[in-house]
């Protein structure tokens, strides 16, 4: 096993960069393999043009002829690109993306064949795709499920594939996807946003969710990361000491980016550019080996998708380059893990983004209605929105003095808060035209001034104003952003709705001008919202504590944080927002508490097997060289040996007390792992692996660390951080 640790670290000290030269400009390319409008204007009849934009903007229906005449157009389109099969690409509940291809080629009889592909191909297909985790929903009513096209993201090319975005839907109709409850979560808040905006400007007629993710990865050398069974098997290291050096030296955060990184970023960049994914930034992040990606934000089912398509190009670009993406939260012990900050605004057809500070009183009142309704929204669904964010692996990051607690809070910065404890005093009912004033010109009106000059960041808060948008923080680097983007949008929809009834039922009840009804919601909404404003330390234990006494939820772990998803309150939200029924949000809850004891059961036979396969066998054979050396020394100096061999006796104790603690440990754990694996309840079997058999991870862990500083390193056979962190 050593060998191959040392053969694959020969092969990463001699690699070259794969040098990548763009030849065009990247607006050139940009959306070259997108079905995208102007493709579509270029190809399809005016009516096949005007039906599919109608569908993309209010969800109208696509007839079965102008079906087939975009089908074909698309076919045609993607032929001459060389393209010779398409697929139905969707989002499992796996999180991750599916596809199953079908060539376009069709025999029809007299040995001839032909390229085919016609509306009923594109609108709907019926993947055998019974293996993926339905949460009950397909036995209990229907076997099968269908993919639908979704007319709101574009098809693209991959390869030699056309791949068209879909749903994933039950017959009966149940969501089997993370795309069908975002869809219905976004169709939500445009519908609750667009009432509220139109209080502000009665031509507003649809509002987006924008989102823009900021994707933070590791990128190791292929052959070194294969050399790691955890690695291959877990997408994390279960083990391995710190290097001397780490991040302390903050030498590699914004730094010169290394050559096989750059030319790996420079190629995937070239890759989504013609995928129509607009990527903008590139840099080293602060663990070493660790970079960031960020696009230009769009609309949040796009963005989505995007960001689906990005986790995986990247990982098939990095292979060209002898290179491993981990996209793990965790992928190292000792060193800052990945997050993917979600970046979030809401924006009217009219060019307006609503969490964006206007010129006008007006505009600012309408920013302040939206920045009010959102902190409102977290204010009473903290603990959902941990929810969202739940899995087996964020758990290593959330609360781990790095990253956002588990603990939601919002920051808004200094002068906001200024604002909200001005509004807080506005009078209770009519305002005196003087306070309007008042208010217009001295809180509402200075709104753009102040955020100008708002360079007030933490970063250490989950949730985030960062001037014209909030920021999730507390997002997985591995997440599918459906499920943290369905929650939030969800949420503020659900507030947006509440706000508009109260608004109007002051105007209607006690005669209120708008502007005095908004204030006088607003001014209640920032009373009930105070305990999840914080502008402090997120990671400091006094945080832990005051947020404890302000009744905030801080969920720890997995199976602990995602019961809420299933409390009487969030089915109701769920289902009267149109998101989600009882039948799938309850389905979802089981899929994602199965997948944590599948990721914990599966780390826990990785590193019992490393433990007692790998460690326990090389520890006794360098254990077996110091007793030979003292058998020697015992032979030439006699009972004067001690003298000479007592360092070397006390590491041979050292290596067996290590062996006897492994060894008892994996037992342990084995034994855990069979009793909880026999736990009927789900919910029960999670909660057993999350408390009896993960904390034993840290236990053998420790040992096997211990080893690896005192065993021969000719003889360790698994690569060590400081060779997975600092090869370049
Ligand atoms: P930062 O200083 O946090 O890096 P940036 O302005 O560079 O801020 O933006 C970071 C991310 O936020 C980018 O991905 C960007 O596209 C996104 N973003 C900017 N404006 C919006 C918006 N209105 N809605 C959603 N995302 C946005
Ligand atoms: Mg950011």
């Amino acid at each position: 096993m050593s060998t191959l640790r040392f053969e694959a670290l020969k092969e990463a000290i001699n690699r070259n960069a794969v040098i990548i030269t763009e030849t065009d400009r990247r607006s050139a390319i940009f959306g070259e393999n997108v079905f995208n409008q102007t493709t579509m204007m270029q190809s399809l009849t005016k009516d096949a043009y005007k039906s599919v934009m109608a569908a993309i903007e209010s969800g109208s229906k696509i007839n079965r002829a102008i079906a087939d005449q975009i089908a074909s157009a698309m076919k045609e389109w993607a032929l001459a690109k060389g393209v010779t099969h398409y697929t139905h690409w969707f989002q499992p509940l796996t999180g991750a993306t599916a596809e199953k291809h079908d060539a376009f080629f069709e025999t029809i009889g007299n040995g001839q064949a032909i390229e085919k592909f016609g509306g009923g191909q594109l609108v709907q297909q019926e993947p055998d795709a019974s293996s993926f985790p339905n949460g009950g929903i397909r036995n209990t009513f229907e076997a099968r499920g269908y993919t639908a096209w979704d007319p709101t993201s574009p098809a693209f090319i991959y390869g030699t594939t056309l791949c068209i975005p879909t749903v994933f839907v039950a017959y009966t109709g149940e969501a089997l996807d993370y795309k069908t409850p975002l869809l219905r979560a976004l169709q939500a808040v445009d519908s609750a946003a667009t009432a509220v905006a139109k209080y502000f400007d009665k031509n507003v007629k649809k509002v987006n969710a924008s989102l823009g993710w900021e994707q933070e990865y590791f990128l190791i050398d292929n052959g070194l990361a294969n050399s790691r069974p955890d690695i291959v098997m877990t997408g994390r290291t279960l083990l391995g000491h710190s290097p001397a050096k780490g991040q302390q030296l903050d030498d590699h955060y914004f730094g010169s980016i290394p050559t096989r990184a750059l030319n790996f970023m420079m190629d995937l960049e070239v890759e989504c550019m013609k995928l129509g994914i607009p990527v903008k930034t590139r840099h080293n992040e602060v663990a070493p080996n660790q970079f960031e990606l960020a696009p230009i934000y769009e609309e949040t089912n796009l963005a989505v998708d995007h960001n689906s398509l990005l986790m995986d190009v990247m990982g098939k670009i990095a292979s060209r380059h002898n290179l491993k993406v981990l996209l793990h939260e965790k992928p190292f012990a000792g060193v800052n893990g990945s997050g993917k900050h979600n970046n979030w605004s809401l924006g009217t057809d009219t060019g307006i983004n609503l969490l964006g500070p206007g010129k006008t009183p007006m505009s600012n009142l309408q920013f302040l209605t939206f920045f009010i309704n959102t902190i409102k929204a977290i204010n009473d669904n903290e603990e959902l929105m941990r929810a969202g964010i739940a899995s087996a692996s964020n758990d290593h990051r959330l609360g781990a003095n790095e990253a956002p607690p588990a603990i939601m809070s919002v920051f808004i910065g200094e002068q906001l808060t200024a604002v909200l404890k001005e509004l807080e005093g506005v009078t209770d009912g009519k305002l005196s035209p003087k306070e309007k004033t008042d208010l217009k010109l001295n809180v509402v009106g200075k709104i753009p001034e102040i955020l100008l000059d708002n360079t007030d960041r933490n970063r250490t808060s989950p949730f985030a104003f960062t001037g014209n948008k909030f920021e999730f923080r507390a997002v997985g680097s591995k997440a599918n952003c459906a499920n943290p983007m369905t929650i939030l949008n969800t949420i503020v929809a659900k507030q947006l709705v509440d706000f508009k009834q109260e608004v109007d039922k002051l105007i209607k009840k006690k005669d209120l001008k708008k502007d005095e009804a908004i204030f006088n919601v607003l001014r209640e909404y920032i009373k009930q919202s105070k305990n999840i404003l914080f502008e402090g330390n997120g990671y400091g234990e006094e945080w832990e504590k005051e947020a404890k006494k302000r009744g905030l939820s801080n969920n720890k772990t997995t199976p602990e944080a995602l019961k809420v998803k299933v409390s009487d309150k969030n089915l109701r939200l769920f289902e009267e927002m149109g998101v989600m029924n009882k039948i799938e949000a309850e389905a979802r809850y089981e899929i994602e508490i199965e997948e944590y004891v599948m990721h914990i059961q599966i780390e826990g036979r990785v590193l019992g097997d490393i433990a007692r396969n790998h460690v326990i066998p090389t520890a006794i054979k360098y254990q077996n060289t110091l007793i030979n050396n003292v058998s020697g020394l015992k032979e030439l100096y006699g009972s004067d040996f001690k003298k000479y061999a007592a360092e070397q006796m006390e590491i041979i104790e050292e290596i067996s007390n290590h062996i006897g603690k492994i060894n008892a440990k994996v037992n342990e754990m084995t034994e855990a792992r069979k009793k909880a694996n026999a736990i009927e309840d789900i919910v029960k079997r999670a909660e057993d692996y999350c408390f009896k058999v993960k904390p034993m991870f840290d236990d053998i862990r420790y040992s096997c660390d211990k080893l690896e500083l005192l065993v021969d390193d000719e003889l360790w056979p698994l690569t060590k951080y400081r060779e997975l962190l600092f090869t370049r």
